[in-house]
C-alpha cells in the first residue's frame, strides 16, 4: 500500500518536501519561496480541498499570482459568497476573512494566518462602540468596512471608501451620525457632506497615516506631470484637496480613489505616470492592467506588516492543514449581515480598502 501524509503526497515527493520546510518566525511563517513549484503544489492542494483562492490587492505579488481571484475586501467577499467550492482561503488580513465568512456562513473560511490583523480594525472595539453609543443613543452607527465582526454588528450601516458619502447623506439630516473608524475617511465625509452632526472616532491605519502631505506635495512638485491617485485613507488624502484648492496641485491631476476605483482609472487614464498613495502592494495590481503607465508609490515604506504575513509559507501550510479556520458565532453573523447588507444596497459600495 502506498502511504500519503497529510498534504496528498507520497514522501519524497514535492509537497512534502515543501512542507517539511515551514518554518513559524517572529514575523510568521517563512521558510518557503514563492517560485513556480510552489504555485503548482499551492493549485495541486487547493483542487484538493475543494477550495478557491481569494487574494487581497494588498497581498505579495506572488500570493496574487496564484490566486483564483485578487480584488478589494468586499469584492473578494461577494465572489467567497458565490463560489461553487466549500472552502475559502483568503489571503488577507483577518477582518477580511470574517466579512467572508459573514457573507458565506456555510462555508468553511480559511485564512493561512490568523494572526495578521489590522490596526485600523482594531482601533476600535466592541465596548467601546457600545460605549459611544450609549453617549448618544439616538444616534446613527456608520462604520467602515475595516472592523471587525462583533464592531459591524453594532453598526446600522456599514460603508466602503466608495460609497462612505452617499451612505451618510442618505441619513436624515437631523439624526446624529457615529462614524468610525477612519478618522480621515470620517473628515473626508465630513468636507463633502458638509454635515455638522457627525462625530467621527480617532483611528487610523499605521500605514495610510505614514503617507502624509509633506511627500504627497513634494512628489507632485518633482513630477509634474503626473497623475495622483489618492486612497482617502491615507492621512495625505486631506493635504491633497487642500493643495488642489490652493492651486499648488491642478484639481484635475489629484483624484481620490478606492483600491477598486484606482484599477477602473490606470485602465482609462492618459497620464504617462501615476503618483500613488495607498499600500505598495496596489502597484502590482496596477501595473498589470495598465502596463504602459509608469506607477511610483508617493512613501515605498508603506507596506502593510499584517497583509505581508500571507508568506508562501503560510498559503502552503493553510492547505496543508486546513487552518486557521475562521469562526463568527451566529447571532453577531445576523447582526453584522445586516450592517453590511445595508451598505451594499447604497450607491456604489466598490469593494472599500
Ligand atoms: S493597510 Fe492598514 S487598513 Fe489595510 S490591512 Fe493594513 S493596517 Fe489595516
Amino acid at each position: 500500500m502506498t502511504v500519503l501524509d497529510r498534504t496528498g503526497a507520497r514522501p519524497g515527493e514535492t509537497s512534502s518536501v515543501l512542507a517539511s520546510r515551514i518554518v513559524d518566525g517572529p514575523g510568521g511563517y517563512a521558510g518557503v519561496v514563492g517560485d513556480a513549484q510552489w504555485a503548482a503544489e499551492v493549485r495541486r492542494l487547493a483542487k484538493l480541498r475543494n477550495a478557491t483562492l481569494l487574494a487581497h490587492n494588498y497581498q505579495l505579488p506572488a500570493i496574487q499570482d496564484v490566486a483564483d481571484h485578487v480584488g478589494d475586501s468586499l469584492a473578494l467577499s461577494r465572489i467567497a459568497a458565490e463560489a461553487p467550492e466549500d472552502t475559502i482561503v483568503f489571503c488577507g488580513v483577518h477582518f477580511m476573512a470574517e466579512t467572508a465568512k459573514i457573507l458565506a456562513p456555510t462555508k468553511t473560511v480559511l485564512i493561512p494566518d490568523q494572526r495578521a490583523g489590522c490596526s485600523l480594525a482594531d482601533s476600535i472595539t466592541a465596548e467601546q462602540l457600545q460605549a459611544w453609543k450609549d453617549e448618544f443613543p439616538d444616534a446613527v452607527v456608520v462604520s467602515y468596512v475595516n472592523t471587525t465582526a462583533a464592531v459591524k454588528a453594532l453598526t446600522d450601516i456599514c460603508c466602503t471608501s466608495s460609497n462612505a458619502v452617499e451612505v451618510v447623506a442618505s441619513i436624515p439630516e437631523d439624526r446624529t451620525v457615529l462614524f468610525c473608524p477612519d478618522q480621515f475617511l470620517g473628515a473626508h465625509v465630513r468636507r463633502v457632506t458638509g454635515r455638522k452632526n457627525l462625530h467621527i472616532w480617532a483611528g487610523e491605519c499605521h500605514v495610510h497615516a505614514g503617507i502624509n502631505g509633506d511627500e504627497l506635495a513634494e512628489q507632485a512638485r518633482t513630477h509634474p506631470d503626473a497623475e495622483l491617485f489618492v486612497h482617502p485613507e491615507c492621512g495625505c488624502a486631506t493635504s491633497a484637496l487642500y493643495l488642489a484648492g490652493e492651486g499648488a496641485v491642478p484639481e484635475d491631476r489629484v483624484k481620490i480613489l478606492s483600491t477598486g476605483g484606482m484599477l477602473d482609472a490606470a485602465r482609462e487614464t492618459n497620464a504617462r505616470q501615476v503618483l500613488v498613495a495607498t499600500e505598495v502592494g496596489m502597484l502590482h495590481q496596477l501595473r498589470r492592467a495598465a502596463p504602459d503607465v509608469d506607477f511610483l508609490a508617493v512613501n515605498d515604506r508603506a507596506s502593510c506588516g499584517y497583509m505581508k504575513m500571507i508568506t508562501p509559507a503560510a498559503l502552503l501550510r493553510c492547505l496543508v492543514e486546513g487552518a486557521d479556520e475562521v469562526h463568527v458565532d451566529l447571532e453577531t453573523a445576523t447582526l453584522a449581515q445586516a450592517s453590511v447588507q445595508r451598505m451594499i444596497e447604497i450607491g456604489q459600495p466598490g469593494g472599500g480598502e
